[in-house]
């Protein structure tokens, strides 16, 4: 009997470039080189064909990063397996073939469309706390006010990299009123984003809930989207949305409080010493205000 390579991984990356659009990686992982096609099946739809054999979990592979939704597997029979790479906007894709151990093949997907909607866009990032503020604290010895600004800085840098116009409402230790945090968003403001963590006595309490602005039209749609991305995205589980007061004073601005995790949870704690954790978080908040700019808003 013929003996077919086996695919034994896929995972997703972006790929930073100095001189180009930066790129949405699907790398595919196999044993020994494989005969493969790569399709558009439709703008949003990337097909690619591989003759082996499946020894992996069939997926599917959750990517969420603003241009590539979701990878499904497919087992075709005959030896053929399909990856259906669906993707959020239409793209330009190729592939490049690494030889080695593994054998890796990879689609990559051009995020130029991400970077032409975050060009020139005013986001206001707000991580809670500060200095004597501390916020909340985790059963081992995370502080709230550390883990947001960790948060706040991997959103920040990865706006600013897309071209976005960022405002920080602090750097560092010091803890402006919320009158002086709210201030930062000025005429023009597209998103002002705050960031907290959840605490609760009671510690088996866990996840992700975000807070919305109900002033700002579709605030709850924003939310819910957000919600929906971070959390298939990061496994969390959603503890649900609900309106803000204090985000009211922002007037028509979209605005949102993440409560990225439940710090007072002892696995969710674990989750905030994670630097996955965070890249997840930024490329799901980021892709979330994309498409609902793109979607609900026109
Ligand atoms: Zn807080």
């Amino acid at each position: 009997m013929e003996k077919l390579p086996r695919f034994t991984n896929i995972f997703s990356r972006i790929e930073t470039r100095e001189e180009a659009d930066d790129e949405s990686l699907i790398v595919l992982e196999a044993t020994a080189p494989f005969p493969f096609e790569l399709t558009a099946e439709n703008p949003c739809l990337c097909r690619l064909k591989a003759i082996g054999k499946l020894s992996m979990y069939p997926g599917p592979l959750e990517v969420r990063d603003g241009v590539v939704r979701q990878v499904l597997i497919r087992e075709e029979g005959a030896g053929q397996v399909g990856f259906l790479i669906c993707l959020e906007v239409p793209s330009g894709s190729y592939v490049t073939v690494h030889e080695g151990l593994p054998v890796r093949v990879a689609v990559h997907i051009s995020r130029r469309p991400v970077r032409e909607f975050y060009q020139g866009r005013r986001i206001v990032i707000d991580p809670g706390h500060g200095g004597p503020d501390t916020g909340h604290r985790g059963p081992v010895n995370l502080w709230e006010k550390d883990v947001v600004l960790i948060a706040a800085r991997e959103i920040s840098t990865a706006l600013k990299r897309l071209g976005a116009g960022v405002a920080v409402t602090r750097e560092g230790e010091e803890n402006p009123s919320w009158e002086e945090r709210i201030k930062k968003a000025e005429p023009g403001t597209d998103l002002f984003l705050s960031i907290h963590a959840h605490g609760n006595i009671d510690r088996t309490v866990r996840g992700t809930a975000i807070k919305y602005n109900p002033r700002a039209e579709d605030g709850e749609v924003l939310a819910r989207m957000a919600l929906e991305a971070i959390t298939t995205k990061t496994k969390m589980p959603a503890r649900g949305v609900e309106p803000c007061r204090n985000l009211e004073e922002l007037g028509k601005v979209p605005a949102l409080l993440l409560e990225i995790a439940t710090i007072t949870n002892w696995v969710d704690e674990g989750i905030l010493r994670n630097p996955h954790f965070y890249r997840k978080l930024t490329l799901a908040t980021l892709s979330a205000f994309y498409h609902f700019s793109l979607k609900v808003r026109h």
